[in-house]
């Protein structure tokens, strides 16, 4: 029989490397909490119409990146692409945005329907930061400096901030009608996806990734010069706060956003180690999009993280945690499998020290090969508990990673005093 295997682009994360996304997740977490982030959780499918009213009929996603179905009810739905429409969502139904400040985060996969190839996939995941209710520059530079902070505490360097100004959807109107006439006179040398564009949603030419058409948007005006006073004030005390906290920045005028909603902000952190995937990070400030999904008007700013960029640039340099094998592997060579005695032991030393990590071998084997696969685990000490050991009271203590130390019998009732003191002096110990 044929075996069944996993989608295209959708991947299964695999226990050797599973440590790089718990650790990398809990430092988010961890970091997201010291700065006041609420966490919300959200369904992974929504109704169609809601990604087709925020991202827009005019794009990528929407046009054709959506995994859209329609359920036992008849009712189209589709997995989510991203997470800024369905916290929207959730806010306007749960009464969470108007008159208050929300800073909210999640954590979760998304999908689209992309060419897989390295760095892009078909199902992805996102921790995805979401605040409503501050209209200044102020918390602008605030999610900047989270992430800022966020690549210093993993340890990730050679990242850097490009930022631009979309400004409001005045001086937006103004650009896009001289977009729209910059292309016009150029439209021989655009890809016919471009020209079908032109008029819905000229912008996204700028983004490009066709040769021809790209060739013709570097050389396009920018919105720079149609920004209103309001829209260059913002964006100047930006970056007035950006070189106050030090974070280095590049304005790049020609940075626009995939999605279509995002006004004043936008920016992405790229680096140049992941190849063509190289925005790690992306977001900017949607001050339309409350009200354009039925909610009473609301300032808001966002970002998006991927993680498997995130992990891949980890690994690749070097800074990716290291897999945390055992404290102990209890070696039970007596009988054919782990007796009364072993799940004693072992139960005794999880009551006396909580965080202990324990593997008990079970399914019997040779002393050798016990051993064996307590090394194999990379656990830090065997602790021996034979025939010899459970008539005496004793269990034999050998470290495992530490050559220059030798092995130690002493009395059960000894051990996890023992236990205690030599895993807290030791980083990864019970206590950190
Ligand atoms: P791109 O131009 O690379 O397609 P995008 O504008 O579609 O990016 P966003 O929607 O802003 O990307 O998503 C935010 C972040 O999520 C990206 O910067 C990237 O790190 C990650 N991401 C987006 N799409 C994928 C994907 N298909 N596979 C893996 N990560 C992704
Ligand atoms: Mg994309």
């Amino acid at each position: 029989m044929k075996a069944i295997r996993s989608i295209r682009g959708m991947h299964d994360i695999l226990p050797d490397t599973v440590h790089v996304w718990q650790e990398l997740e809990h430092q988010i977490r961890r970091q997201l909490e010291a700065y006041g982030y609420q966490e919300i959780r959200l369904p992974s499918v929504e109704f169609t119409e809601l990604f087709a009213r925020s991202i827009g009929d005019v794009t990528d996603i929407v046009e054709k990146e959506m995994y859209t179905f329609e359920d036992r009810n008849g009712d189209l739905l589709s997995l989510r692409p991203e997470g800024t429409a369905g916290c929207v969502r959730a806010g306007i139904e749960h009464g969470l945005l108007h008159n208050q400040v929300q800073r909210l985060w999640y954590l979760g996969p998304m999908f689209r329907h992309e060419r897989p190839q390295k760095g892009r996939y078909r199902q992805f995941h996102q921790v995805g930061i979401e605040v409503f209710g501050v209209p200044g520059p102020d918390i602008d530079a605030e999610l900047l400096a989270f992430t800022a902070r966020l690549w210093r505490t993993l340890g990730l360097r050679n990242l850097r901030l490009e930022i631009n100004t979309l400004g409001t959807p005045a001086s937006r109107a103004r650009y896009r009608d001289r977009l729209i006439t910059y292309f016009e006179a150029r439209q021989e040398a655009l890809d016919p996806e471009a020209l079908r564009r032109l008029y819905d949603n000229p912008l996204r030419l700028l983004d490009s990734k066709h040769p021809d058409t790209a060739a013709v948007a570097r050389e396009a005006p920018t919105l720079f010069d149609d920004l209103d006073a309001e829209s260059r004030a913002h964006f100047d005390m930006l970056l007035t706060h950006l070189d106050t906290l030090g974070i280095a920045y590049t304005h790049n005028p020609r940075l626009v956003r995939g999605l279509d909603y995002y006004t004043h902000t936008v920016f992405e952190w790229v680096t140049d180690e992941l190849g063509a995937q190289g925005t790690v990070c992306a977001g900017g400030r949607y001050d339309g999009l409350v009200e354009q999904l039925g909610g009473r008007a609301t300032p808001a700013i966002g970002l998006a993280m991927g993680l498997e960029r995130l992990v891949t640039l980890l690994l690749a340099q070097g800074s990716a945690s290291e897999p945390v094998g055992p404290d102990i592997y209890l070696v039970v060579p007596a009988g054919a499998g782990a007796g009364p005695e072993a799940f004693a032991l072992a139960e005794r030393l999880r009551d006396e020290l909580p965080t202990l990590r324990l593997t008990l071998n079970c399914g019997g084997g040779s002393m050798k090969a016990q051993m064996k696969k307590a090394d194999r685990t990379g656990a830090r000490y065997a602790v021996i508990l034979g025939v010899d050991e459970i008539a005496a009271g004793t269990v034999v203590l050998k470290p495992l990673r530490d050559s220059a130390a030798g092995q130690l019998t002493l009395a059960q009732q000894d051990l996890p005093a023992l236990m205690r003191a030599r895993l807290q002096r030791q980083p990864g110990g019970p206590d950190r």
